[in-house]
């Protein structure tokens, strides 16, 4: 079986080999903290971790480019440790085994840890390579970035004072990114004593299913169904014909992910009920003939279930569904300069009422925080007007794209004349470190890239073996054309 270290360009592979022998699970890196430290101490570079746990090398300019702008290569130590069930493998001691397979490069029933080992194994590459032409370089090469960023986010000024960035971990060859989402969490909360449901009432049980959901981010702009707003679309006009009134409504589990579910308790009228019924089969029609051509099937049923005791106060309940229907929710912007791209979105991502307590939850990004804050405050002037509490949190800044960047023209020139072909720039609607960064080192221009991987965060992560060759020497060219202070 032919090995990863015959695979060319041989200086990026070697190191990646080394770095899957080095155990580096997010939240367990020292390990691979002291191997990067020592590393550096070994080719004579400066070389140190910082408090945050990131470490850095200072290398300088090959002689004659002393003129250049200082380069920050960034990618991040920390991999994602996911295999297979059947597969026997401890992340914090075991190495990873990878496989030789065609075209590809993937790990034997676990994650490869190409995201972002590759960006590393070509930080090394450089930092060794003394005839390599380059201005003043760094690298950064962050602690734990999979579980929240916590490398970038814990980063003091001054530990790096490069004038231009290049991330290391974007997955598609030929792609550059110039932009990412920001975020904030927002929290509209309201407590409520219950009140006794009248003994005569009918109770039902409203269950929608069968949404794919979907990254909140990335996948916002797909037009797939939010399953807590079909509720509210379903509730609303349920309320319109008859006197309905929550007793519980969940949905959604997770912050960043498209709601694909939603389950609600309401009473009304005994004799309202075959209407409510119809109600809610014609919604389901409506349902799946708008989201026919981007979702799977969507249910929506309704059953008799035993009449409650308590429920939600009448009032409180029709303002709950008014708020959940009115509030935005998607994409509100795209990109004024860069074609299909989303700048503003949100996601109503968590409702949960019930025992007396509601609460409602998005998550809101955008690569430009002022759009970010407007849509935040949409949101939570939906939820004043019912009377919630509405809290943000979390929140941290998005990286707005500049399509003048000095470092975006030469690299898109650099990548024409190596390749003969155009590089596609993009922006990323989810977070990347470099918002991180760039709100502690400001000024710096950035650009993400990488070579192609598949399926990263899985098992099947796989890194396509030709575009690690076109990744490196793009990265060189981008060194020997850095421009000038
Ligand atoms: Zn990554």
């Amino acid at each position: 079986m032919s090995s990863i270290l015959n695979l060319a360009p041989q200086n990026v592979w070697k190191h990646f080999h080394e770095l899957t022998q080095v155990p580096r699970p997010s939240g367990h890196l020292e390990k691979i903290q002291n191997f990067l430290v020592d590393y550096g101490k070994k080719i004579g570079v400066e070389s140190f971790k910082d408090e945050a746990g990131n470490v850095i090398y200072k290398k300088p300019a090959y002689p004659g480019m002393e003129d250049r702008k200082t380069v920050i290569l960034q990618a991040h130590m920390d991999m994602v440790p996911q295999k297979n069930k059947d597969k026997v493998h401890d992340f914090e001691k075991d190495p990873i085994e990878p496989v030789v397979d065609g075209e590809w490069v993937h790990a034997n029933g676990t994650t490869l840890g190409a995201d972002d080992g590759m960006g590393v194994a070509a930080i090394m590459a450089v930092m060794e390579d003394k005839n390599l032409k380059h201005g003043p370089l760094e690298a950064l090469i962050t602690a734990d970035e999979e579980t929240g960023m916590y490398g970038a986010f814990a980063l003091k000024p001054g530990t790096v004072e490069g004038d231009i960035l290049l991330n290391l971990d974007s997955e598609t060859e030929g792609e550059l990114y110039i932009g990412c989402a920001g975020g904030v969490d927002i929290n509209a909360s309201l407590e409520y004593k219950e009140v006794p449901v009248e003994k005569e009432k009918a109770a039902l049980k409203v269950s929608l299913k069968g949404g794919r959901g979907g990254h909140s981010g990335m996948e916002i702009n797909q037009g797939r169904a939010n399953a807590n707003k079909l509720m509210a679309r379903f509730l609303n006009q349920a309320a319109a014909e008859s006197e309905v009134c929550l007793v519980s409504w969940e949905g959604g589990n997770m912050r960043n992910s498209i709601p694909r579910e939603a389950e609600s308790v309401i009473t009304l009228d005994k004799a309202q009920v075959d209407n409510v019924k119809k109600i809610a089969e014609n919604c389901a029609k409506t349902f799946n003939e708008e989201f026919k051509e981007t979702e799977t099937e969507i249910t929506l049923t309704v059953e008799a279930v035993e009449t409650p005791a308590v429920g939600v106060p009448q009032e409180i309940s029709d303002n709950l569904i008014d708020a959940i229907l009115a509030c935005p929710n998607g994409v509100l912007r795209y990109i004024p300069t860069i074609p299909d791209t989303v700048e503003t979105s949100s996601n109503m991502a968590i409702v949960d009422i019930k025992d007396g307590k509601a609460s409602v939850k998005f998550l809101t990004r955008s690569s430009r925080d002022s759009m970010k804050n407007y849509m935040a405050q949409s949101i939570a002037a939906t939820f004043r007007m019912a009377g919630m509490k509405v809290e943000m949190s979390g929140a941290y800044s998005g990286w707005e794209p500049d399509m003048k960047s000095p470092i975006l023209g030469a690299m898109t020139k650099a990548y024409k004349t190596q390749f003969g072909e155009e590089a596609k720039v993009k922006v990323v609607h989810a977070g990347l470190e470099c918002g991180i960064i760039g709100a502690v080192v400001p000024g710096l221009d950035m650009i993400s890239f990488g070579p192609t991987l598949e399926s990263p965060h899985t098992p099947n992560e796989r890194c396509l073996i030709a575009t690690v060759d076109r990744f490196y020497d793009f990265l060189v060219a981008t060194l020997e054309n850095t421009p000038l202070k």
